[in-house]
């Protein structure tokens, strides 16, 4: 008998983020089958504040849909606008729509930005996944993924790592396909690097990524 295919939902303010924090664990989970559905929730306007708007949409929903299909999961772009996440969500009905997506798909675990994390849109994030967890009925797993935190973050929640050598190549091939990027394009190659080499290097392996548990 087939086992029902596991669901995980990776939630991200920005078109990239989910790449950056988790591309090598989304690339591995759908490789063993399991379904991802990661959300964005703005189309980042301000990146190209000289563009007209439905142009970068156009552009950023593009690269990021280019992106999912290298890490073969499912992306869904919600339209808030940047630095004003919290203002908007509720008026666009974000919690309802994410409420009715984790009622209807049952995923096993959910990502969310760090609360921990200096930006505030994905603080923002952080706090609706957190809200909207709360009055979810279905308590999956809920990690954090780290982006602009200082690297000697600590934190009394439980780690996960993943083991993300396989799949690295695969996390850096979706990464390219930010091309449009200005804010997250200056993510320092270093940095990721060093995150992916000392995570791995808890697994003794080459790369790795590191989630909390938070609940
Ligand atoms: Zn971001």
């Amino acid at each position: 008998m087939k086992r029902k295919q596991e669901t995980v939902i990776v939630c991200s303010a920005h078109s990239d983020d989910f790449v950056l924090g988790a591309g090598g664990t989304i690339a591995n989970y759908t490789a063993e089958g399991k379904k991802v559905i990661a959300i964005v929730f703005s189309y980042g306007e301000k990146s190209h504040p000289w563009l007209k708007e439905s142009v970068i949409q156009k552009m950023r929903s593009k690269e990021a849909l280019e992106a999912s299909k290298i890490l073969n999961c499912q992306t869904y772009v919600y339209d808030l606008k940047e630095l004003k996440f919290l203002d908007e969500y509720k008026e666009k009905k974000i919690d309802t729509i994410l409420l009715d997506l984790i009622k209807k798909e049952k995923p096993v675990k959910i990502f969310t930005h760090s609360s921990e994390d200096p930006h505030p849109d994905h603080r923002a994030v952080h706090k609706i996944t957190l809200e909207v967890y709360g009055r979810s009925k279905l308590k999956p797993e809920l990690y954090t993924y780290s982006i602009w935190n200082p690297v000697s973050f600590k934190t009394a929640y439980p780690s996960l790592y993943v083991n993300i050598t396989p799949t690295f190549k695969t996390k850096l091939a979706a990464l390219r396909t930010f091309r449009s990027q200005t804010i997250h394009v200056a993510y320092p190659f270093f940095l990721l690097l060093y995150r992916a080499i000392r995570h791995g290097f808890k697994l003794r392996t080459w790369f790795g990524e590191q989630f909390f548990r938070i609940r």
